[in-house]
């Protein structure tokens, strides 16, 4: 199924990311917790990408597998940065060989010690949305920013390039995570006055790890509301406490975000199927999947 479709039959949607193995041990561990997951059916599931193309040949792996063998359409993230034309190309038959029809198209962070000025055939994922169109045959998905992306000087700055990102082929967008569903409405409403009517889909992070967590936000720019940094600050050493909290925090997000008219929440499970368990059966009434 082309994901552009899908929100013409549904007024809200469950989607689940899950991430490839890194190594060949972990491949099995990987596919068991995935398969799990997709066993939740969400109406689809997105597979991360490797930046520097470590885990590429698994990314069309698993997203074949959840696919394939669970009937969940699959979405496979691909990033440009450290490509070229002829490998996004390479990567893109591997993709319509595993039957996949559906691409989030990113430009990835930058590697370690890379030269942002150097020639190159990809600039800014927008370079590789207008690939992936003149390839043909993929619906296609990007990423946005609801507090701004780190690297941009203003939110007015940004929400442009994504403008033009959107203008260039994109059918839907994914958020970076976020903890205060206010700033999410501030950017629908400023994506909508800058002529962005694709479907948003909410990125939700269940945080279960507070010192992960930690990490994480410092190189995302992500802010935290006092009401959630006090949950870290008093579960952060108790690890079930913090993941019960942390679910029941983003299922809360949730329901606030459909009762909002969010099209779309997309879980980042960080491979863990109970954590997607927790959050498919918390809302199972509210998303109308029961
Ligand atoms: P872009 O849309 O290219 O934007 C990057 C920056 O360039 C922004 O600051 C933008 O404002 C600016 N910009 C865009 N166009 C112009 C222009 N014409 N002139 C000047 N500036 C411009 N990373 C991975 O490695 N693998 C993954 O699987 C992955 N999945 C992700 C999924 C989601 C939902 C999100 C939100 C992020 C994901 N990332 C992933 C991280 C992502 O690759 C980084 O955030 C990266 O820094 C930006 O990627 P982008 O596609 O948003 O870039």
């Amino acid at each position: 199924m082309k994901l552009r479709d899908l929100w013409k039959e549904k007024d809200v949607t469950l989607s689940f990311e899950a991430f490839p193995p890194k190594k060949d041990s972990d491949f099995d561990s990987v596919r068991f917790a995935v398969e799990q997951i997709a066993e939740l059916k969400p109406d689809f599931m997105s597979v991360t990408y490797g930046a520097g193309g470590g885990t590429a040949a698994y990314t069309a792996e698993i997203a074949r597998i959840v696919q394939a063998g669970h009937g969940v359409p699959a979405l496979a993230h691909l990033t440009c940065v450290s490509s070229d034309r002829g490998r996004i190309r390479q990567e893109l038959d591997i993709l319509r060989q595993a039957g996949i029809e559906n691409v989030l198209a990113l430009r990835g962070d930058y590697p370690e010690g890379y030269d942002p000025t150097a020639p190159r055939d990809y600039r800014y994922a927008r370079d590789l949305v207008e690939d992936i169109v003149a390839y043909g045959g993929f619906s296609i998905g990007a990423a946005c920013y609801p507090e701004g992306h780190v690297e941009c000087a203003s939110q007015a700055e940004d929400l442009r390039h994504l403008r033009e990102k959107v203008d260039s082929g994109v059918d839907f967008l994914v958020t970076q995570m976020f903890f205060d569903n206010s700033a999410l409405y501030s950017f629908l409403y400023r994506a909508h006055q800058a002529g962005i009517t694709v479907p948003v889909l909410a990125g939700i992070m269940p945080v279960t790890n507070a010192a992960q967590m930690t990490r994480i936000l410092s190189l995302s720019g992500t802010t935290l509301p006092n009401r959630f940094r006090m949950i870290l600050d008093k579960f952060r050493d108790r690890p079930d406490a913090m993941k019960q909290a942390g679910i029941v925090y983003a299922a809360q997000q949730m329901v606030d975000l459909v009762a909002n008219g969010v099209r779309g929440v997309h879980v980042y499970t960080m491979n863990k199927p109970d954590v997607a368990a927790g959050i498919a059966e918390n809302l199972s009434k509210v998303l109308g999947r029961t």
